[in-house]
Protein backbone atom coordinates (compact mmCIF):
# COMPACT_ATOMS: atom_id res chain seq x y z
CA UNK A 1 0.00 0.00 0.00
CA UNK A 2 1.59 3.88 -1.14
CA UNK A 3 1.29 6.69 0.90
CA UNK A 4 -0.78 9.24 -0.43
CA UNK A 5 -1.18 13.25 0.13
CA UNK A 6 -4.10 14.75 -0.57
CA UNK A 7 -4.40 18.40 -0.72
CA UNK A 8 -7.76 19.99 -1.03
CA UNK A 9 -10.25 18.07 0.62
CA UNK A 10 -13.22 20.01 -0.17
CA UNK A 11 -16.73 18.93 -1.83
CA UNK A 12 -14.60 16.71 -4.57
CA UNK A 13 -11.40 16.01 -2.68
CA UNK A 14 -12.94 14.59 0.51
CA UNK A 15 -14.96 11.81 -0.57
CA UNK A 16 -12.01 11.04 -3.38
CA UNK A 17 -9.43 10.82 -0.44
CA UNK A 18 -11.75 8.45 1.46
CA UNK A 19 -11.97 6.12 -1.48
CA UNK A 20 -8.46 5.78 -1.31
CA UNK A 21 -8.41 5.03 2.56
CA UNK A 22 -11.10 2.58 1.97
CA UNK A 23 -8.57 0.68 -0.19
CA UNK A 24 -6.38 0.67 2.09
CA UNK A 25 -3.92 2.75 1.41
CA UNK A 26 -1.97 5.57 3.90
CA UNK A 27 -3.86 9.10 3.23
CA UNK A 28 -2.71 12.00 4.40
CA UNK A 29 -4.25 15.40 4.05
CA UNK A 30 -3.97 19.19 3.97
CA UNK A 31 -6.76 21.77 3.47
CA UNK A 32 -6.73 25.36 4.57
CA UNK A 33 -9.71 25.19 6.25
CA UNK A 34 -8.69 23.04 8.98
CA UNK A 35 -12.53 21.76 9.57
CA UNK A 36 -12.30 20.13 6.30
CA UNK A 37 -9.80 17.48 7.77
CA UNK A 38 -12.45 15.73 10.20
CA UNK A 39 -13.76 13.92 7.79
CA UNK A 40 -10.47 12.46 6.38
CA UNK A 41 -9.81 11.96 10.01
CA UNK A 42 -12.47 10.04 11.29
CA UNK A 43 -12.30 8.10 8.54
CA UNK A 44 -8.73 6.46 9.61
CA UNK A 45 -6.91 9.23 7.12
CA UNK A 46 -4.17 11.67 8.85
CA UNK A 47 -3.99 15.00 8.83
CA UNK A 48 -0.97 17.38 8.14
CA UNK A 49 -0.43 21.18 9.12
CA UNK A 50 0.70 22.27 6.07
CA UNK A 51 0.90 21.21 2.37
CA UNK A 52 4.55 20.27 2.66
CA UNK A 53 3.94 18.41 5.82
CA UNK A 54 1.51 16.29 4.08
CA UNK A 55 4.10 15.52 1.28
CA UNK A 56 7.27 15.05 2.86
CA UNK A 57 6.78 11.27 2.99
CA UNK A 58 4.28 10.53 0.01
CA UNK A 59 4.85 8.73 -2.82
CA UNK A 60 1.99 9.89 -4.24
CA UNK A 61 0.80 13.78 -4.50
CA UNK A 62 -3.03 14.23 -5.41
CA UNK A 63 -4.43 17.81 -5.56
CA UNK A 64 -8.19 18.89 -5.58
CA UNK A 65 -8.25 22.82 -5.60
CA UNK A 66 -10.64 25.33 -6.89
CA UNK A 67 -8.39 27.28 -9.52
CA UNK A 68 -5.15 27.83 -11.73
CA UNK A 69 -3.89 30.33 -8.81
CA UNK A 70 -4.57 27.80 -5.93
CA UNK A 71 -2.62 25.07 -7.95
CA UNK A 72 0.50 27.49 -8.77
CA UNK A 73 0.52 27.67 -4.82
CA UNK A 74 0.59 24.77 -3.75
CA UNK A 75 2.34 23.12 -6.10
CA UNK A 76 5.22 26.11 -6.77
CA UNK A 77 5.09 27.60 -3.03
CA UNK A 78 5.09 31.83 -2.32
CA UNK A 79 2.89 33.20 -4.61
CA UNK A 80 3.04 30.50 -6.97
CA UNK A 81 4.30 32.99 -9.73
CA UNK A 82 0.89 33.38 -10.53
CA UNK A 83 -1.95 36.39 -9.86
CA UNK A 84 -3.92 35.75 -6.40
CA UNK A 85 -1.59 33.55 -4.40
CA UNK A 86 -4.65 32.73 -2.03
CA UNK A 87 -3.75 31.34 1.83
CA UNK A 88 -1.45 28.56 2.91
CA UNK A 89 -0.20 26.23 0.45
CA UNK A 90 2.08 25.32 3.14
CA UNK A 91 2.48 26.97 6.20
CA UNK A 92 6.10 25.91 6.22
CA UNK A 93 6.78 28.43 3.22
CA UNK A 94 7.63 25.83 0.54
CA UNK A 95 5.21 24.35 -2.34
CA UNK A 96 4.84 20.45 -3.48
CA UNK A 97 7.90 20.82 -5.34
CA UNK A 98 9.96 21.86 -2.52
CA UNK A 99 8.90 19.09 -0.12
CA UNK A 100 8.38 15.81 -2.04
CA UNK A 101 10.51 13.55 -1.79
CA UNK A 102 12.41 12.46 -4.43
CA UNK A 103 10.44 9.99 -7.52
CA UNK A 104 7.20 11.28 -5.95
CA UNK A 105 4.27 10.98 -8.46
CA UNK A 106 2.00 14.32 -8.75
CA UNK A 107 -1.05 14.16 -10.31
CA UNK A 108 -3.81 17.82 -10.24
CA UNK A 109 -7.23 16.83 -10.46
CA UNK A 110 -8.16 20.14 -10.21
CA UNK A 111 -9.96 21.84 -13.32
CA UNK A 112 -7.70 24.66 -14.58
CA UNK A 113 -6.77 26.78 -16.92
CA UNK A 114 -4.54 24.94 -19.68
CA UNK A 115 -1.10 27.52 -19.22
CA UNK A 116 -1.56 27.11 -15.90
CA UNK A 117 -1.87 23.26 -15.90
CA UNK A 118 1.49 23.19 -18.29
CA UNK A 119 3.37 25.85 -16.66
CA UNK A 120 3.02 23.65 -13.14
CA UNK A 121 3.85 20.79 -15.14
CA UNK A 122 7.00 22.42 -17.06
CA UNK A 123 8.17 23.51 -13.36
CA UNK A 124 7.43 19.64 -11.82
CA UNK A 125 9.46 18.50 -14.90
CA UNK A 126 12.57 20.72 -14.18
CA UNK A 127 12.06 19.59 -10.57
CA UNK A 128 12.62 15.85 -11.45
CA UNK A 129 8.92 15.31 -10.88
CA UNK A 130 6.85 13.28 -13.37
CA UNK A 131 3.34 15.34 -13.40
CA UNK A 132 0.26 14.70 -14.38
CA UNK A 133 -3.58 16.80 -14.82
CA UNK A 134 -6.45 14.47 -14.17
CA UNK A 135 -9.33 17.14 -14.40
CA UNK A 136 -12.61 15.01 -13.22
CA UNK A 137 -16.53 14.86 -14.94
CA UNK A 138 -18.97 13.27 -12.74
CA UNK A 139 -20.04 15.52 -9.47
CA UNK A 140 -19.53 14.98 -6.38
CA UNK A 141 -22.00 11.65 -6.39
CA UNK A 142 -19.27 10.46 -9.07
CA UNK A 143 -16.61 11.16 -6.01
CA UNK A 144 -18.75 9.41 -3.78
CA UNK A 145 -19.42 6.80 -5.56
CA UNK A 146 -15.92 6.13 -7.00
CA UNK A 147 -17.06 6.50 -10.96
CA UNK A 148 -15.64 9.83 -12.09
CA UNK A 149 -13.97 9.82 -15.38
CA UNK A 150 -10.36 11.32 -15.20
CA UNK A 151 -9.43 13.09 -18.11
CA UNK A 152 -5.48 12.37 -18.01
CA UNK A 153 -2.58 14.59 -19.74
CA UNK A 154 0.77 14.01 -19.20
CA UNK A 155 3.85 11.75 -20.02
CA UNK A 156 2.42 8.17 -21.07
CA UNK A 157 4.86 6.60 -18.24
CA UNK A 158 3.44 8.83 -15.07
CA UNK A 159 -0.09 8.20 -16.75
CA UNK A 160 0.56 4.02 -15.83
CA UNK A 161 2.01 4.56 -12.43
CA UNK A 162 -1.03 7.13 -11.77
CA UNK A 163 -3.89 4.42 -13.40
CA UNK A 164 -4.38 2.27 -10.31
CA UNK A 165 -4.54 4.73 -8.14
CA UNK A 166 -7.39 6.93 -10.56
CA UNK A 167 -9.32 3.50 -11.23
CA UNK A 168 -9.87 3.62 -7.20
CA UNK A 169 -11.69 6.82 -7.59
CA UNK A 170 -13.44 6.46 -11.00
CA UNK A 171 -14.72 4.07 -13.73
CA UNK A 172 -12.83 5.56 -16.84
CA UNK A 173 -9.10 6.76 -16.55
CA UNK A 174 -8.68 8.29 -20.07
CA UNK A 175 -4.78 9.50 -21.10
CA UNK A 176 -5.50 12.59 -23.39
CA UNK A 177 -1.72 13.13 -24.35
CA UNK A 178 0.88 15.53 -23.25
CA UNK A 179 0.71 18.24 -20.76
CA UNK A 180 -2.65 20.09 -20.59
CA UNK A 181 -4.34 17.72 -22.64
CA UNK A 182 -6.62 16.36 -19.84
CA UNK A 183 -7.47 20.25 -19.24
CA UNK A 184 -8.31 20.74 -22.75
CA UNK A 185 -10.40 17.80 -23.03
CA UNK A 186 -12.11 18.82 -19.64
CA UNK A 187 -13.57 22.56 -21.30
CA UNK A 188 -13.81 21.37 -24.63
CA UNK A 189 -16.01 18.78 -23.25
CA UNK A 190 -18.04 21.08 -20.63
CA UNK A 191 -18.53 23.86 -23.63
CA UNK A 192 -20.54 21.42 -25.57
CA UNK A 193 -22.53 20.43 -22.33
CA UNK A 194 -22.95 24.35 -21.71
CA UNK A 195 -24.11 24.99 -25.58
CA UNK A 196 -26.37 21.83 -25.88
CA UNK A 197 -28.20 22.50 -22.23
CA UNK A 198 -28.87 25.66 -23.84
CA UNK A 199 -30.14 24.51 -27.25
CA UNK A 200 -32.59 21.69 -25.58
CA UNK A 201 -33.65 24.35 -23.00
CA UNK A 202 -34.57 26.79 -26.55
CA UNK A 203 -36.41 23.25 -27.74
CA UNK A 204 -38.76 22.81 -24.92
CA UNK A 205 -39.51 26.45 -24.44
CA UNK A 206 -40.35 27.07 -28.38
CA UNK A 207 -42.30 23.34 -27.76
CA UNK A 208 -44.04 25.15 -25.06
CA UNK A 209 -45.56 28.02 -27.10
CA UNK A 210 -46.48 26.31 -29.96
CA UNK A 211 -48.67 23.50 -27.98
CA UNK A 212 -46.17 20.77 -28.02
CA UNK A 213 -46.25 18.76 -24.63
CA UNK A 214 -42.52 17.95 -23.21
CA UNK A 215 -42.91 14.20 -22.99
CA UNK A 216 -43.62 14.05 -26.73
CA UNK A 217 -41.00 16.41 -28.06
CA UNK A 218 -38.76 14.43 -25.38
CA UNK A 219 -39.98 10.95 -26.95
CA UNK A 220 -39.64 12.38 -30.59
CA UNK A 221 -36.43 14.02 -29.80
CA UNK A 222 -34.89 11.27 -28.37
CA UNK A 223 -35.28 9.09 -30.98
CA UNK A 224 -34.45 11.49 -33.73
CA UNK A 225 -31.21 13.61 -34.87
CA UNK A 226 -31.47 16.35 -31.57
CA UNK A 227 -30.74 12.92 -29.16
CA UNK A 228 -28.07 14.14 -26.82
CA UNK A 229 -26.99 14.00 -22.99
CA UNK A 230 -28.36 17.08 -21.98
CA UNK A 231 -32.04 15.97 -23.43
CA UNK A 232 -31.99 11.91 -22.77
CA UNK A 233 -29.90 12.17 -19.00
CA UNK A 234 -30.46 15.66 -17.35
CA UNK A 235 -33.39 16.54 -19.47
CA UNK A 236 -34.27 20.65 -18.29
CA UNK A 237 -37.89 20.15 -17.79
CA UNK A 238 -39.79 17.77 -15.18
CA UNK A 239 -41.07 14.37 -16.30
CA UNK A 240 -39.01 12.41 -18.98
CA UNK A 241 -36.04 11.98 -17.28
CA UNK A 242 -37.07 11.12 -13.31
CA UNK A 243 -33.21 11.67 -11.81
CA UNK A 244 -32.51 14.72 -14.00
CA UNK A 245 -32.58 17.80 -11.25
CA UNK A 246 -35.15 19.30 -12.60
CA UNK A 247 -37.40 17.15 -10.80
CA UNK A 248 -36.34 18.46 -7.70
CA UNK A 249 -36.65 22.47 -8.37
CA UNK A 250 -32.77 22.64 -9.94
CA UNK A 251 -31.22 21.48 -7.04
CA UNK A 252 -27.27 20.13 -7.97
CA UNK A 253 -26.17 18.58 -9.47
CA UNK A 254 -23.45 20.43 -11.23
CA UNK A 255 -24.50 24.07 -10.02
CA UNK A 256 -24.77 27.02 -12.75
CA UNK A 257 -21.39 28.90 -11.51
CA UNK A 258 -19.68 25.66 -12.09
CA UNK A 259 -20.35 25.69 -15.10
CA UNK A 260 -19.99 29.26 -16.31
CA UNK A 261 -16.21 28.83 -14.71
CA UNK A 262 -15.69 25.96 -17.22
CA UNK A 263 -17.25 28.40 -19.94
CA UNK A 264 -14.66 31.41 -19.12
CA UNK A 265 -11.74 28.40 -18.96
CA UNK A 266 -13.26 27.83 -22.33
CA UNK A 267 -13.07 31.58 -23.52
CA UNK A 268 -9.66 31.70 -22.34
CA UNK A 269 -8.36 29.10 -23.63
CA UNK A 270 -10.09 30.08 -27.55
CA UNK A 271 -8.66 33.59 -27.22
CA UNK A 272 -4.89 32.42 -26.27
CA UNK A 273 -4.87 29.83 -28.52
CA UNK A 274 -7.07 31.65 -31.96
CA UNK A 275 -9.79 29.12 -31.89
CA UNK A 276 -13.06 30.69 -32.77
CA UNK A 277 -16.06 29.58 -30.53
CA UNK A 278 -18.46 31.54 -31.09
CA UNK A 279 -21.52 29.52 -29.42
CA UNK A 280 -19.35 29.04 -26.48
CA UNK A 281 -19.08 32.87 -25.92
CA UNK A 282 -22.69 32.78 -25.98
CA UNK A 283 -23.34 30.40 -23.63
CA UNK A 284 -20.82 31.84 -21.70
CA UNK A 285 -22.97 35.01 -21.57
CA UNK A 286 -25.92 33.63 -21.22
CA UNK A 287 -24.15 31.98 -17.85
CA UNK A 288 -22.79 35.27 -16.92
CA UNK A 289 -26.06 36.75 -16.79
CA UNK A 290 -28.02 33.79 -15.25
CA UNK A 291 -25.51 33.41 -12.26
CA UNK A 292 -25.27 37.48 -11.73
CA UNK A 293 -29.49 37.32 -11.29
CA UNK A 294 -28.44 34.99 -8.13
CA UNK A 295 -28.88 31.42 -9.53
CA UNK A 296 -25.08 30.67 -9.94
CA UNK A 297 -26.02 27.94 -6.95
CA UNK A 298 -29.37 26.14 -8.86
CA UNK A 299 -27.98 23.49 -11.44
CA UNK A 300 -27.20 24.90 -14.47
CA UNK A 301 -30.28 23.07 -16.20
CA UNK A 302 -31.96 25.15 -14.22
CA UNK A 303 -31.19 28.30 -17.42
CA UNK A 304 -34.07 27.07 -19.01
CA UNK A 305 -36.36 29.01 -16.59
CA UNK A 306 -34.36 32.38 -17.64
CA UNK A 307 -34.59 31.29 -21.33
CA UNK A 308 -38.32 31.04 -20.39
CA UNK A 309 -38.49 34.62 -18.69
CA UNK A 310 -39.79 33.00 -15.25
CA UNK A 311 -36.20 33.62 -13.49
P1 LIG B 1 -14.33 23.04 -2.90
O1 LIG B 1 -14.26 24.53 -2.82
O2 LIG B 1 -15.43 22.33 -2.19
O3 LIG B 1 -12.94 22.40 -2.43
C1 LIG B 1 -11.68 22.99 -2.63
C2 LIG B 1 -10.90 22.80 -1.36
O4 LIG B 1 -9.58 23.31 -1.55
C3 LIG B 1 -11.49 23.57 -0.16
O5 LIG B 1 -11.71 22.67 0.90
C4 LIG B 1 -10.44 24.62 0.15
O6 LIG B 1 -10.38 24.93 1.53
C5 LIG B 1 -9.18 23.92 -0.33
N1 LIG B 1 -8.08 24.84 -0.60
C6 LIG B 1 -8.08 26.04 -1.23
N2 LIG B 1 -6.85 26.56 -1.28
C7 LIG B 1 -6.04 25.66 -0.69
C8 LIG B 1 -4.64 25.63 -0.44
N3 LIG B 1 -3.84 26.64 -0.81
N4 LIG B 1 -4.13 24.55 0.21
C9 LIG B 1 -4.94 23.54 0.61
N5 LIG B 1 -6.27 23.51 0.41
C10 LIG B 1 -6.81 24.56 -0.24
O7 LIG B 1 -14.38 22.70 -4.47
P2 LIG B 1 -14.80 21.30 -5.14
O8 LIG B 1 -16.25 21.33 -5.48
O9 LIG B 1 -14.24 20.20 -4.31
O10 LIG B 1 -14.01 21.40 -6.51
C11 LIG B 1 -12.61 21.18 -6.58
C12 LIG B 1 -12.20 21.19 -8.05
O11 LIG B 1 -12.93 20.18 -8.75
C13 LIG B 1 -12.50 22.52 -8.77
O12 LIG B 1 -11.44 22.81 -9.62
C14 LIG B 1 -13.78 22.21 -9.52
O13 LIG B 1 -13.93 23.01 -10.68
C15 LIG B 1 -13.59 20.75 -9.87
N6 LIG B 1 -14.83 19.99 -10.08
C16 LIG B 1 -15.87 20.11 -9.22
C17 LIG B 1 -17.03 19.39 -9.46
C18 LIG B 1 -18.20 19.48 -8.51
O14 LIG B 1 -19.29 19.01 -8.87
N7 LIG B 1 -18.05 20.06 -7.32
C19 LIG B 1 -17.13 18.53 -10.58
C20 LIG B 1 -16.03 18.40 -11.41
C21 LIG B 1 -14.88 19.15 -11.17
Amino acid sequence: MASVAFIGLGNMGLPMALNLVKAGHEVTGFDVSASNLDGLTSAGGKSAASAGAAVAAADVVITMLPAGHHVRQVYLGGTGGGTGGGAGGGQDGGGVLASAKPGALLIDCSTIDVDSARAVASAAADAGFAMLDAPVSGGTGGAAAGTLTFMVGGPEEAFARAEPYLALMGKAVIHAGGPGTGQAAKICNNMVLGISMIAVGEAFVLAEKLGLDHQKLFDISSKSSGQCWSLTTYCPVPGPVPTSPANRDYQPGFTAEMMLKDLKLAQQAASNSGAATPLGAEAAALYTVFANNGSGKLDFSAIIKMLRGTC
